[in-house]
């Protein structure tokens, strides 16, 4: 492999794998075993309705539970599955785990969707769709139940394939949701022709709101964007009672975030969805410059 540099969320990753490099080939390795030994661990991170508090749905982020490191985050790991192309035993992993999870929350009587994350290697994949159909009749688990998002980098990379890709996924039944909206480089033109539901704003800008009248803006013309295309909005990054209420005002539909709570394993997420109750936010009080 050539070095290259990839844009990730608002990161520069820059990833040198040579040909023989020790350690991208142990890396390699380890992932394989990581799969082999159950070491990759399923989070899931509510999203709730910012007007009722109701949790609707959960997103899975995968961590690996290293022997020796610990647990790893996502970013030291899914870029170098994304350019080994070891990404697609990956997302078959997470797909097969969420679905399970979701079966899951039916028999604990919760009614909730689970939104998985696909990557470009995944989008360009022409028999990704029949995978994932095979995959889900083993749970028998429908594809309404799930959500695929997708960034707009990802899209962008091949938009042709990306949409054709996408339109299947959608016939099939799934939710689609672009997300960390704002940071790539996508195109409105194709943003209108996309069969997607729903758009993620990224949390750069939920994150920066409440000091920055620039990134509130941005957030409020982003929620305006996407109810005129028709879609959902999801605020990411809602860190704050503030920022819930302000989101709220300005119309956005729903939010995720470490004030609601931060990605938990999935039998403790079942145990947080049973004591979750919306909080009271009368207390807080918006800038008359954002609202
Ligand atoms: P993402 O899909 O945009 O996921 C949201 C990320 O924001 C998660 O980071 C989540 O923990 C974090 N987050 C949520 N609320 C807050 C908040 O209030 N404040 C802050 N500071 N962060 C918040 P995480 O789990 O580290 O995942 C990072 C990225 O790794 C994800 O971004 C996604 O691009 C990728 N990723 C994670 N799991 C998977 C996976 O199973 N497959 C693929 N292809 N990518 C994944
Ligand atoms: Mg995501
Ligand atoms: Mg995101
Ligand atoms: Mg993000």
């Amino acid at each position: 492999y050539s070095a290259k540099r990839r844009q990730c969320g608002s990161m520069t990753y820059e990833a040198s794998l040579d040909a023989g490099s020790q350690e991208s080939l142990s890396l390699l390795t380890e992932l394989r075993r990581a799969v082999e030994n159950n070491e990759l661990r399923l989070f899931l991170q509510p999203k709730v309705d910012l007007k009722s508090g109701a949790v609707i749905s959960a997103e899975a982020l995968v961590r690996w539970e290293h022997p020796q490191r610990g647990l790893v985050p996502p970013m030291e790991f899914i870029p170098f599955a994304e350019q080994t192309g070891f990404i697609r035993q990956l997302t078959a992993w997470v797909l097969a785990e969420s679905a399970h999870a979701l079966k899951l929350a039916q028999g604990h009587g919760f009614d909730l969707r689970i939104s998985v994350n696909l990557s470009t290697r995944d989008l360009l994949d022409q028999d990704l769709p029949t995978k994932i159909d095979q995959l889900l009749a083993g749970y028998s688990v429908t594809p309404q139940g799930l959500c695929l998002e997708i960034t707009e980098s990802a899209i962008m990379d091949d938009p042709q394939r990306a949409l054709q890709t996408l339109e299947r996924l959608s016939e099939m039944g799934f939710k689609l949701s672009i997300d960390d909206f704002g940071t790539g480089y996508s195109s409105l033109a194709y943003l209108k022709r996309l069969p997607v539901n729903e758009l993620k704003i990224d949390k750069s800008f939920v994150m920066a709101m409440e000091r920055d009248l620039d990134d509130a803006r941005i957030v409020r013309s982003t929620i305006e964007l996407a109810h005129n295309l028709g879609l959902t909005v999801v605020a990411e990054g809602v860190e704050t009672g503030k920022a819930w209420k302000l989101l709220a005002e300005l119309g956005c539909d729903e939010g995720q975030g470490y004030f609601i709570s931060r990605p938990m394993p999935t039998p403790r997420f079942f145990e947080w969805l049973q004591g979750w109750q919306a909080p009271d936010l009368s207390g807080e009080t918006l800038d008359t410059a954002f609202a």
